[in-house]
């Protein structure tokens, strides 16, 4: 309900300092509340279409309106993989915006994590006709977690690798510029309008729910990595033309020199 939970704050003095700061509480507890059912509205609507799908399967089969078939039993399978992944994703955002993701942050070098990330994601690239080329000639040696960063990485790539045409290039490069760590993933891809470049982080948020959906996307991603990229104190930026290619660009840290190796 709507509930008005706020005091008068007429007059001047102490009560009336107080009475604005009590207002300014309960204000941040029903926006706090209105996020948290925005997120279940959100959730909930998400996971009614895989389930619906596989319900209306399940209710063919036993009707015997649908025949049971290999590639049947297959989608099937697809749909509770995809449920599957909503649920991970949302379990790792709802730990970071609870400041509970527990990083393990160290020295590492991005310019292999970058490297070692496209060759996993090579033959992916191969089998939807896309070339993916690394360039990451030097060390960039930042302070991180790498198992979140390989998923940015991992997501960033996937991403590019999903919206980009058959004979369409990725290339991923790493180096330092300005002097902050630059990862930039860039595609020839299909590209993002203008006005929707603000959205493409907000949670389930795509361009176009029918191709994504077909290619097993959460909407959740990119969520997530800038998530955990602005944890890591860096920040994420997108640059896009329809029909003609996205670059993702993320700025991270660069390690401090240690103090013992100045003097
Ligand atoms: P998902 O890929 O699972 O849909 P993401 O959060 O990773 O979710 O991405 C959100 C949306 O942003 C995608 O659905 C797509 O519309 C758009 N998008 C992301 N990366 C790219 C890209 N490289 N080229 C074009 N569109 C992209």
């Amino acid at each position: 309900g709507h509930l008005d939970t706020r005091v008068p704050t007429r007059g001047g003095g102490e009560l009336a300092r107080l009475s604005q700061s009590f207002n300014a509480m309960a204000e941040a507890v029903q926006r706090s509340e209105e996020r948290q059912r925005r997120l279940i509205a959100d959730v909930a609507h998400e996971m009614r279409t895989p389930l619906s799908n596989l319900r209306g399967y399940l209710e063919g089969l036993s009707d015997g309106i649908v025949e049971p078939s290999r590639e049947l039993f297959a989608s099937l399978h697809e749909e509770t993989l995809l449920q599957r992944r909503i649920l991970d994703d949302l379990q790792v955002l709802a730990l970071a915006e609870a400041g509970d993701l527990g990083y393990t942050k160290a020295p590492l070098d991005l310019a292999d994590l970058a490297s070692t990330s496209a060759t996993a994601h090579r033959a992916v690239a191969a089998e939807a006709g896309v070339t993916l080329t690394a360039d990451a000639p030097a060390p960039v040696w930042v302070d991180g977690d790498g198992d979140r960063l390989r998923q940015v990485i991992g997501n960033l790539l996937s991403n590019a690798i999903r919206y980009t045409d058959r004979g369409g290039q990725i290339l991923v490069r790493v180096f330092v510029a300005g002097g902050v760590a630059i990862l930039a993933v860039q595609d020839t891809g299909v590209g993002i309008d203008a006005g929707d470049l603000a959205r493409v982080f907000d949670r389930f948020w795509r361009a176009d729910p029918a191709r994504q959906r077909a290619t097993g996307g959460t909407g959740l991603g990119l969520t997530i990595a800038h998530r955990i990229v602005t944890d890591h104190g860096g920040s994420v930026e997108v640059v896009s033309r329809p029909h003609v290619g996205t670059t993702f660009t993320v700025r991270l840290p660069l390690l401090p020199p240690s103090s013992g190796a100045m003097f």
